[in-house]
């Protein structure tokens, strides 16, 4: 069964009243931290058991840092800067995951420096690393999964073999590390809710096997991959939790382990909508149906999640409801790359019209932390926590 959108998801009612009210220069990113809040206690409610660290990649607002910080969340940092950026909003060391698997040592001395003591790895060089730089630091390895049903796929890149992995971290303790858990990210936006059943046992039969030769894994720590609502239905989080919570159950009996779950997207991305401005709609030959329509926001300055089509936001005009047709959706700058929807069937009223304002909604996540840094004299998109 699919769930109904959330009201507040649907049509935010505060941030519209914002946008009114301050009509502030277009395109902009708009974030309600009271969905961000309730949207983390709703992941508290369902996986009681789990300690969230909230993946800032996904958008490092100091005031969505702070509100998180607030509520008791932790986090999963990636980078010298997003460990500056907790710090500095007032995140202890303790709370902090360095949870990239791709690291330079010196970022490495610097974080063990500032306190944090939980690394991620999965390739003998970046244990070699940690073990030299973070001695004594606990440690997870992260295991490959294949990342099949997710709309933004995460494999490949990160993780290792599963057998790989048990001998990396026997390793890990002989190099007197703390060889402390698993971990694996079964891709962004995942829609196929079995994906955490099979990497869970993966996770369990590593449990076993260490076992056999005295490393007890503490730590099962499940990455993100929860939804955000956008075109098509998803489940909500709270079925994602239990299907989840009933995998760990199933793999590990009585004998739970500690969870870390590092949600992103399914935090802030509904909690976000970018007002932008139609500067542009044509026709390439007379007569021809279909429209062009042309943004101020594009693949360069916060919808970078549209390459490949991959995530396809919900758009709302000031003109809904009346007669409509078939567009290609494209943004402001000089490149080709910058088509957002080309081949998805997307349709805009006939009555819009140039200077109109779209609202493009649940993009709270990898919008504003996606944007390049002026790519053509656009600005990165300029966000408002409110
Ligand atoms: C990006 C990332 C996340 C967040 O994923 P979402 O799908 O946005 O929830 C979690 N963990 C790691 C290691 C990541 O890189």
């Amino acid at each position: 069964m699919k769930k109904k959108i959330d009201r507040k998801i649907e049509r935010n009612r505060k941030i519209e009243k914002f946008l009114a009210e301050k009509q502030p220069e277009t395109p902009c990113l708009v974030v309600d931290l009271e969905v961000v809040a309730e949207a983390y206690q709703l992941l508290r409610t369902y996986m009681p058991i789990a300690k969230v660290f909230y993946a800032v990649k996904a958008n490092p607002a100091g005031e969505i840092v702070e509100l998180l910080r607030g509520l008791g969340s932790a986090f999963d940092v990636a980078s010298r800067g997003e460990i500056d950026l907790c710090l500095g909003c007032g995140v202890t060391a303790d709370r902090i995951s360095f949870g990239n698997t791709i690291k330079k040592e010196r970022d490495i001395v610097y974080a063990h420096e500032k306190g944090v003591r939980l690394f991620a790895f999965d390739s003998e060089a970046e244990l070699e690393k940690l073990a030299r730089s973070a001695p004594g630091a606990r440690v997870f390895c992260r295991i490959l999964v294949d990342g099949e049903g997710a709309e933004w796929p995460l494999s490949r890149k990160f993780g290792c073999a599963p057998e790989m992995a048990v001998e990396l971290l026997r390793r890990a303790k002989a190099a007197g590390l703390d060889p402390y858990g698993v971990s694996f990210h079964v891709g962004s936006q995942q829609t196929n809710l079995d994906q955490w059943d099979s990497a869970v046992g993966r996770a369990a039969a590593m449990f076993s096997l260490l076992a056999e030769t005295d490393i007890n894994l503490r730590m099962v720590n499940i990455g993100g991959g929860f939804p955000a609502h956008y075109r098509g239905d998803v489940l909500g989080v709270e079925r994602y939790a239990q299907a989840v919570m009933a995998a760990i159950t199933r793999h590990f009996g009585n004998d739970l382990p500690e969870i870390i779950v590092e949600p992103g997207r399914s935090v802030v991305g509904d909690a976000g909508v970018i007002q932008s401005e139609v500067v542009l709609i044509s026709q390439k030959a007379f007569g021809e149906e279909k429209r062009w329509v042309y943004l101020d926001v594009g693949k360069f300055n916060g919808l970078a999640e549209t390459m490949d089509e991959s995530i396809k936001y919900r758009i709302r005009t000031p003109v809904d409801g009346g007669p409509s047709g078939t567009v290609v959706l494209a943004g402001p700058t000089c490149d080709s790359a910058d088509i957002l929807y080309e081949k998805t069937a997307y349709r805009l009223p006939m009555a819009l019209k140039v200077g109109d304002k779209v609202q493009i909604l649940s993009t709270g996540a990898y919008t504003s932390s996606y944007a390049s840094v002026g790519f053509n004299g656009f600005s990165p998109i300029k966000t408002y926590c409110i």
